[in-house]
């Protein structure tokens, strides 16, 4: 039986000649194969396990799971000698066939796959070493919890880490840990620690404080380890801080300053980071309710305003256009933030 396509080469498998099942199929490889790799000894996880030889990774069905194939009627099979892992490349070049289940396989076809590689020493290399590292990255919050903002620094960091690579004396990361009240990032050397220290800075409004410490001496030189504490500000608006002993109300926040009033004096304050830095202050625990109100009339510079829940009516100072304002609860009051 000839092809139903070209009518040119034998059928071997839904009607169709080898030639055509596979120009009409596509086949692709996508998605990330995710791996950590010791950057002392080249053992590599995969899942829970450390595989200290490279031709043992359980990596086809992984490779496989990868695959997509436009035409159900064939599914990829992998040649397992095929797999040709390349780390400094990050990626993972592998042969497959075509097969319908029955009796035909297709040519070999070559795919590739990215990988995302996460430097982590491993248990036999710090059972002998120690786990070394020079450097450390705590991401905390302000609210001393376990907030999204770390979630997404953490997130910020491996992204930069995938396009930036890591360029210090020892090039890797020894250990990450995430803890109840934020994530530690051990590096193998000072300067990437102060480069992704610095990236966080930039991109959050944070507190940073740099401290060293004297691990020890190699070599007849005293070995130092830096720790680089980020808090990142995670507070809400409307949020209640102490500055100095004065209550103040976060208005708003941005990676490079935020805008505080004083609770008594209503004043406003912004405050850049550089100088926050040098200032900080403590969250109080207490945010006031931001809610919408309804704008009733507006008379010789006040304006009359209603709680839509509580259908109270508030008279406060100013003129506010449209029928609509977004403003504090405060004491019984309402208290307008200034735009900026
Ligand atoms: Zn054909
Ligand atoms: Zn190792």
């Amino acid at each position: 039986m000839k092809c139903i396509l070209c009518d040119n080469e034998e059928a071997v498998s839904q009607g169709l000649g080898e030639n055509c099942i596979i120009s009409r199929t596509k086949i692709a490889a996508t998605g990330v194969l995710p791996l950590t790799l010791c950057p002392k000894c080249g053992s590599i996880k995969i899942g829970n396990r450390w595989y200290h030889n490279r031709d043992d990774l359980p990596l086809s069905s992984r490779l496989l799971d990868l695959c997509s194939v436009s035409d159900d009627h064939f599914h990829p099979e992998l040649d397992r000698e095929s797999i040709d892992l390349d780390i400094e490349g990050q990626s993972v070049k592998f042969i497959v066939r075509l097969s319908d289940g029955y009796d035909f396989r297709s040519s070999p076809i070559q795919l590739e796959a990215k990988l995302s590689i996460l430097k982590n020493s491993c248990p036999a290399c710090n059972r002998l070493t120690g786990s070394y590292y020079e450097s450390i990255i705590q991401i905390r919050s302000f609210s001393r919890k376990y907030s999204d903002a770390i979630d997404h620094a953490v997130k910020d960091v491996n992204e930069f880490l995938e396009t930036e690579k890591l360029r210090g004396k020892n090039p890797f990361i020894s250990r990450q840990q995430r803890l109840k009240e934020g994530f530690d990032l051990y590096l193998g050397s000072k300067s990437d620690g102060e480069k992704i220290a610095k990236f966080i800075h930039d991109r959050y409004f944070s507190e940073m404080v740099q401290n060293k410490k004297l691990a020890g001496r190699t070599e007849g030189y005293d070995l130092y380890r830096y720790t680089y504490l980020l808090r990142l500000l995670d507070l809400p608006e409307g949020s209640v801080i102490m500055k100095r002993g004065e209550r103040y109300i976060l208005i708003s926040a941005s990676s490079s300053d935020i805008t505080l009033m004083n609770y008594t004096s209503r004043r406003t304050v912004h405050i850049r980071q550089n100088e926050f830095n040098s200032n900080p202050f403590e969250y109080t625990g207490e945010v006031l309710p931001l809610k919408h109100y309804i704008i009733l009339s507006r008379r010789g510079g006040e304006t009359q305003l209603m709680d839509p829940e509580s259908f109270r009516e508030i008279t406060v100072q100013g003129s506010f256009s449209g029928e609509e304002v977004t403003g504090f609860e405060i004491e019984g009051g309402i208290l307008i933030p200034p735009k900026n």
